[in-house]
């Protein structure tokens, strides 16, 4: 079963890829989780993609597919669960060529927010820079200022989420992303979800799609 989830920055798409992961036995692949740690490293690509990053700009598809073939080649027979990629037509046609021996992909969560929401949330989210929980400051914000609830790790601000970098990032999503749900919406795998109601009643919408698809895998 490959899942695949994809709206706007500040859609949900990483929270709701964490309850996930928590209730079934995916690999995760979380694109931006991938490229954070990569522009860590201190190397002309670390810092390339630390740039690109910072401005709200995509990284090439071509460093994409290689970050992405490695990771199905380390996760060979698991279920998939892909957050941040593709983000535009060229990545959504390497992922159906590349999942065709494992099934291709079985639904696309398309969490709808509006601008306006994506940029209320950024402006008010912190990460942790350990384990990569996310609090948004005025709905959820964590038990002691500046420090993660579950594993006390430090609270930061993401580098990508000042205002310009935020309006540049929904810019792209516009014009880059949105294709693709056209895209998959002809192939009959896209599921509309409103974004912006409270996380649980998100999730639970979400799951049961997913139970309901391990039925009839399972039926078959
Ligand atoms: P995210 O955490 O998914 O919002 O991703 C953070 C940043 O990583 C994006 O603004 C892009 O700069 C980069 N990025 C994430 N996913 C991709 C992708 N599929 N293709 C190109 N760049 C990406």
């Amino acid at each position: 079963m490959n899942i695949l989830l994809i709206g706007s920055p500040g859609s949900g798409k990483g929270t709701q890829a964490r309850l996930l992961i928590n209730d079934f036995d995916f690999a995760y692949f979380s694109a931006g989780d991938i490229l954070r740690h990569l522009s860590k490293e201190n190397t002309p690509l670390g810092r390339q993609v630390l740039g690109l990053i910072r401005r709200g700009e995509l990284v090439s598809d071509l460093l994409m597919k290689r970050i992405l073939v490695d990771f199905l080649k380390k996760n060979k027979g698991r279920d998939i669960l892909l957050d941040g990629y593709p983000r535009n037509l060229s990545q959504a046609k390497t992922i159906d060529q590349r999942l065709i021996l494992k099934g291709g992909l079985n639904l696309v969560f398309y969490l709808r927010i509006s601008d306006r929401e994506a940029i209320r949330r950024l402006s008010s989210r912190v990460v942790c820079c350990q384990c990569g929980a996310v609090y948004n400051l005025i709905t959820s914000p964590p038990q002691k200022k500046g420090i993660c609830d579950y594993c006390g790790g430090k609270l930061v601000r993401r580098a990508d989420e000042k205002l310009g970098a935020v309006k540049k990032r929904l810019l792209i999503y516009k014009k880059e992303t949105k294709p693709i749900v056209d895209y998959f919406t002809k192939k009959g795998k896209l599921m509309f979800i409103d974004g912006e109601r409270p996380i649980k009643e998100i999730y639970k919408e979400i799951k049961k799609s997913i139970d309901a698809l391990c039925l009839d895998t399972k039926a078959i």
